[in-house]
């Protein structure tokens, strides 16, 4: 575990979304500002208890920004990063028995944390980190594991099906939150199951693809009732240089369109049915708005991004703006694809 150590789960060559967002910079992001946060829920005891179950993978009034791409966010009362299945469900339990919160997280790339940070434990998977082959074109794989480290995985397996998560950061469990994709396809695609282990008691819950209930960018499977650890997924033979094409492709456009040496989370709102949410916003003439260091980035409408010391409010505060002249000019409510945790 790294102290402090970047959102972004990227550890091979693949990934390159988000190369640009300087990890060592993480630290020095955005102030939290004097009395930005509300008091911890976290007794002395409860400190102890968090301490004794997971030693070094436990860090206390953390700040969320250095675990986020926006590089946004107040601090957490725990972040906890159990290195296993097991150590992750003594953690629930315990959390569960002490009444205290508990918010899984991947990668932080597809996340807002508020300014005042958030109460409660903030439960990272990054320690769940197996991978292995099923059969001849399964694989089985743990939440903590990027969706890059994946790819690769199926690549030098000549295994065909994930080429549309070239360029898309973030990890395994967050993808299967937010049924992460392109115009390629989605991660509903090819998965077959997914076991997540359920934040009231513990107890782990196996989803067969029906129950998981992926729809565009989401999922029935709620972040703030379960953690997921684990997917079971089912490619098709294909050759590895016919892939390489294809998310050289998929590369290629992504490097045309998307802002680059900016903080961000990728697309701030779903696209509407039939529609393009960078589109509406464009034609809006909302490029280069900027609240703060928060801004339209000038590049894609679509991207609201940090340019510097944004902090949520900034970013909340865009985000209103552009809903507002979107619904006004265009008579459509914007759905945010960011997800927003934590508290004033
Ligand atoms: C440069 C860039 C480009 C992007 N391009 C794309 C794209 O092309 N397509 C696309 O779909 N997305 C894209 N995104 C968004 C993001 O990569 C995806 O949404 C990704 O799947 C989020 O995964 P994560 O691990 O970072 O999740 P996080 O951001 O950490 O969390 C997202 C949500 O999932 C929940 N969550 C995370 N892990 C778990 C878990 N194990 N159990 C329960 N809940 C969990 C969180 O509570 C939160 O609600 C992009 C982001 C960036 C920064």
């Amino acid at each position: 575990m790294t102290p402090g150590g970047p959102a972004r789960v990227v550890d091979d060559e693949l990934e390159l979304a988000g190369d640009e967002l300087d990890a060592a910079d993480r630290a020095e992001g955005a102030a939290d500002g004097p009395g930005a946060r509300g008091a911890s829920l976290l007794t002395a005891d409860d400190r102890a208890a968090l301490a004794a179950l997971l030693g070094g993978d436990v860090r206390f009034d953390e700040p969320m920004r250095r675990h986020t791409t926006l590089k946004i966010g107040g601090p957490a009362d725990a972040l906890a990063e159990p290195g296993s299945v097991g150590a992750l469900i003594a953690v629930v339990r315990a959390c569960a028995a002490r009444g205290l919160p508990v918010t899984p997280i991947g990668a932080g790339s597809n996340l807002l944390v508020r300014d005042g940070g958030v109460r409660g434990v903030v439960l990272g998977t990054r320690g769940l980190r197996g991978l292995e082959r099923v059969g001849a074109t399964g694989i089985r794989v743990e939440a903590g594991v990027s969706t890059g480290k994946l790819l690769k995985t199926a690549l030098d397996a000549d295994l065909g099906g994930l080429e549309f998560l070239g360029g898309v950061p973030g990890s395994v469990g967050g993808g299967m939150i937010m049924n992460a994709g392109t115009y390629l396809g989605e991660l509903k695609d090819v998965t077959r199951e997914v076991t997540t282990v359920r934040l009231s008691d513990g107890e782990r819950v196996v989803r067969d693809l029906a129950a998981c209930g992926f729809v565009y960018r989401g999922s029935a499977i709620r972040a703030d009732l379960e953690v997921v650890v684990e997917a079971r997924l089912e490619l098709t033979p294909r050759p590895r240089a016919e892939m390489e094409a294809t998310i050289k492709g998929l590369r290629q456009r992504r490097h045309d369109r998307e802002p680059k040496k900016v903080s961000n989370s990728g697309s701030t709102f779903k696209n509407p049915p039939g529609e393009f949410a960078g589109r509406l916003i464009e034609a809006c003439g909302l490029k280069g708005t900027r609240v703060g260091d928060a801004e339209v980035s000038p590049a894609h409408a679509n991207w609201l991004v940090n340019t510097g010391a944004a902090r949520a409010a900034d970013l909340l505060a865009l985000i209103a703006l552009v809903r507002a002249r979107v619904q006004e000019v265009h008579g459509v409510a914007l759905e945010l694809e960011v997800k927003v945790i934590g508290e004033d």
